[in-house]
């Protein structure tokens, strides 16, 4: 979809090219805008040309120019023309996640569930965390932030995998989205995704857009699910041991999905001591496909953030 359009993109830009060319050519060669604008102009009055030789063309020319302004896509091809960076973006089929192969094997339909992500890793605090997931049996998804990996990390990174857990994607350089050009956004979501597929040999991870930004246009061109949360643990704001430690045993719900991030020792520390009370309170920690997977949650790729609890 995403190649077709902008092959079509470029298409209509070769075409309004070719199209000056067969005229009056010669002057601007290359100024950017001012290029595709003027190829623009001189499209029309070509077909007004050979279209109308009765009337007088001169004035037609230049009284028509202004039904012109329909061919707008002009005016962002030029960049786009040459560089073309992100044509790997995977698709999902038929832009639902697929969560055939999600182990839910020992989750019963009477747990309650409760997804934990751990975002801006990896980070040291991985081990701890894994550790942790591995001593109860329980999974999770970590949102990755690309350009924070460094070779240190390829081994703790696998393991996050080999122990059943979900990476999730958490943008290369952790901008809002919202606040950068289309181009920008899909490098900064297929930098991560190959680099999580080189370590993993997965193709598709589910997105976190920094800061849970999104609007229609970063909708339009993440073509994977979007998940923020339903419960923000606030380790971020100022959080403590203490703090994320209370939020985790007194406010969780079943079919929430908690915000934490790697970065924090504290967080991880108080994830450590959570999980028993919680496990006695009946929940099963889970990754957010599993959570998905266990509810028949059907998660779609350029849609709006999820950003509330799955229950049955
Ligand atoms: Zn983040």
């Amino acid at each position: 979809m995403l190649m077709k359009k902008s092959l079509l993109v470029a298409g209509l830009f070769l075409a309004m090219l070719c199209a000056g060319c067969s005229g009056n050519n010669s002057n601007t060669p290359a100024t950017g805008n001012d290029a595709a604008g003027i190829s623009a102009d001189t499209v029309t009055p070509e077909i007004n040309a050979t279209a109308t030789p009765i009337t007088t063309p001169e004035p037609t020319a230049t009284a028509t120019p202004a039904p012109t302004a329909t061919p707008e896509p002009t005016a962002t091809p030029a960049p786009t023309a040459t560089p073309e960076p992100t044509p790997t973006l995977a698709l999902i089929a038929e832009n639902e996640w697929d969560v055939s192969d999600v182990d839910i094997s020992d989750i019963s339909p009477d747990d309650k569930l409760v997804a934990f992500t751990f975002d801006d890793g990896p980070t040291e605090n991985y081990e701890v965390l894994l550790d942790t997931l591995k001593e109860y049996g329980m999974h999770a998804t970590f949102f990755v932030w690309g350009n924070r990996y460094s070779d240190k990390y390829h081994d703790v990174m696998l393991r996050v995998i080999n122990e059943g857990n979900e990476f999730g994607n958490h943008t290369w350089s952790h901008p809002y989205l919202t606040k950068i050009s289309t181009d920008e956004v899909l490098e900064e979501i297929e930098k991560t995704r190959s680099l999580l597929e080189e370590i993993t040999g997965k193709r598709e991870f589910l997105v976190r857009p920094p800061y849970g930004s999104a609007n229609a246009d970063v909708k339009a061109n993440v073509y994977f699910p979007m998940i923020n949360w339903s419960l923000d643990s606030n380790d971020w704001n100022n959080g403590t041991y203490e703090s994320v430690y209370e939020k985790l045993t007194e406010k969780v719900q079943d079919g929430d999905i908690i915000l934490m991030h790697a970065s924090y020792k504290f967080t991880a520390d108080a994830v450590r001591d959570a999980i028993p009370v919680l496990i006695e309170k009946g929940y099963r920690i889970v990754s957010v496909s599993q959570l998905c997977a266990a509810r028949g949650k059907v998660l779609k790729a350029n849609a709006a953030p999820l950003g509330m609890k799955i229950t049955g």
